[in-house]
């Protein structure tokens, strides 16, 4: 019955374990399982129930992450296994990110992490996505990806709501080249009542990426009524300049209602603009919009030249020379070829 035995447990009494994965920090007893439903006490051990168990698996260019400092115009191999530690009602992914008697990893094929390598390398890769739902939850399965990975000479990236505790990030950021990291709305009663989680742990993530060195890139899907007024936008947009620097990418995107969740109309494109000024007015130096057709190149911060064109996912113009704007010479930050 058991799957793969879990890493960050600590043992409690009369059989309970504590996951110390996310920063839910579910104390779970023998035969239940945590919030997110993919690890599980099993007498007394706690055991990853999707490791392996892939329901995704695509070839996509590096900036639908969204990551647009990091390898422009490359291939990642992105995966997903099922699990997500948020309740976001607006999810674009919950069919396979929420356990759902049609979707539980039992129910998937196991995939070797030495089949996902290979594949990423035939495809013509240049980095392994861990994407879709929530990866974090699938961090014994990860590590070893990534372990192969690195020796194919692949990098690895995370896509995540940030939720990681810093055991977590100890053991995973020195695996990872890059991430995006979503936060869902800037002020803690907001965070909790739409995700299920608080805010904090996802700041703290935030900043300890960066001081790991891992290249960060932050996203907002702007949702109206819940998270686009001008106190919520501002806040994040000032707290991504001071907390983890002006040169921190950050992606606005449109919301657009999904089949769960039509309470809200799409996002107005002009909501889009309004928080890409803001982002611009604090000194954000690269604010781009998502989900639109405007407002994805890159442009330098000192003398406005175009140093990357995007003309679609996975084709980027790229005008930099070792990483600086060859017009003024600024330095204009993010992995490069
Ligand atoms: S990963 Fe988070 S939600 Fe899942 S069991 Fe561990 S602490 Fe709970």
């Amino acid at each position: 019955m058991s799957e793969h035995l879990a890493l960050l447990a600590t043992h409690l009494e009369a059989g309970k374990v504590r996951c110390e994965l996310c920063a839910h920090r579910c104390v779970i007893r023998p035969g239940q399982k945590g919030l997110c439903r993919v690890r599980e006490n099993q007498a007394g051990e706690l055991y990853s129930l999707n490791f392996g168990r892939l329901i995704a698996s695509h070839v996509d260019p590096i900036e639908k992450k969204p990551l647009y400092h990091f390898l422009p115009g490359s291939l990642s191999y992105s995966i997903a296994s099922p699990g997500c530690n948020f309740r976001c009602q607006w999810c674009q992914n919950a069919d396979i990110s929420q356990i759902s008697p049609g979707n539980e990893p039992g129910h998937l094929r196991f995939t070797p992490p030495e089949h996902v390598v290979a594949a990423a390398v035939d495809s013509g890769c240049e980095s392994i996505s861990f994407t879709y739902t929530e990866p974090s939850l699938s961090l014994e399965y990860n590590l070893e990806v990534s372990r192969l990975a690195q020796e194919a000479g692949l990098r690895s990236v995370y896509v995540t709501n940030g939720y990681m505790t810093a055991e977590m990030l100890k053991l995973t950021a020195p695996t990872l080249a890059a991430a995006n990291v979503d936060i869902k709305a800037f002020d803690e009663a907001v965070h909790r009542r739409y995700t299920g989680a608080r805010l904090q742990p996802v700041l703290e993530t935030c900043a300890a990426l960066k001081q790991a060195g891992v290249w960060l890139e932050v996203t907002t899907l702007l949702v109206p009524g819940v998270n686009d007024d001008e106190r919520q936008v501002r806040g994040l947009a000032e707290f991504v300049a001071s907390k983890l620097g002006t040169d921190v990418p950050w992606h606005i995107s449109r919301y657009f209602p999904q089949p769960q969740f039509r309470e809200i109309a799409a996002t107005p494109p002009e909501t889009i603009f309004r928080a890409i000024k803001i982002g611009r007015e604090v000194g954000l130096k690269y604010v781009y919009g998502g989900n639109l057709r405007a407002s994805v190149d890159t442009d330098c911060p000192s003398c406005g030249e175009r140093v990357i064109r995007r003309l679609g996912y996975g084709e980027a113009g790229v005008d930099l020379k070792d990483g600086v704007c060859p017009k003024c010479g600024f330095p204009i930050k993010g992995v490069w070829k």
